[in-house]
C-alpha cells in the first residue's frame, strides 16, 4: 500500500513538473517524433515547401530555433537551415553512431540532424528538421 501511493505521487509530480514549464501536450504523431526521436516521412511536413518571413519555433516549449531567411530547399523532403538562432539547438551523436542528433536546447525535444560538407550554401551546414517539431510564427 504505501509503494503503491509512493508511486501515484511521483506519477503526479512528474505530469505538474511538465504543466509548470508550460509545455504544450503533443499530439501521439508529434510525440513519436519529438519524444521518442522518430521521423516524418520525407516530403510529408507542412514546412517542406513552406516559404514565408519569420520564425520557426519548438513545437513543445515554443523556444524561438530557426529564422525564414536561414531556410533552403535541399531537396531533401524536410526543411531544411543553414544555421540556428544563437544557442537555440543542441547537437549530439546519434545513438546511431554515425549522425549528429538536433535537440532544442531549451527542453530537448528531438528535431531532426545536422550535416557538414554538403556544399549547399556556404554555411556548409544543413539543419535536417522533422515538420512536426517545429511551429512557424509569421513576421508582421
Ligand atoms: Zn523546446
Amino acid at each position: 500500500m504505501v509503494e503503491e501511493s509512493k508511486e501515484g505521487r511521483r506519477c503526479a509530480l512528474t505530469v505538474t513538473d511538465a504543466d509548470a514549464k508550460g509545455w504544450r501536450k503533443l499530439t501521439r504523431e508529434e510525440e513519436r517524433v519529438i519524444v521518442r526521436k522518430g521521423t516524418e516521412p520525407p516530403f510529408s511536413g507542412e514546412y517542406e515547401a513552406h516559404v514565408a518571413p519569420g520564425v520557426y519555433a519548438c513545437k513543445r516549449c515554443g523556444t524561438a530555433l530557426y529564422r525564414s531567411e536561414d531556410k533552403f530547399d535541399a531537396g531533401c523532403g524536410w526543411p531544411s537551415f543553414d544555421a540556428e538562432l544563437p544557442g537555440a539547438v543542441r547537437r549530439l551523436p546519434d545513438a546511431d553512431g554515425v549522425r549528429i542528433e538536433i535537440q532544442c536546447a531549451h527542453c530537448g525535444a528531438h528535431l531532426g540532424h545536422v550535416f557538414e560538407g554538403e556544399g549547399f550554401t556556404p554555411a556548409d551546414t544543413r539543419h535536417c528538421v522533422n515538420s512536426i517539431s517545429l511551429d512557424f510564427r509569421a513576421r508582421s
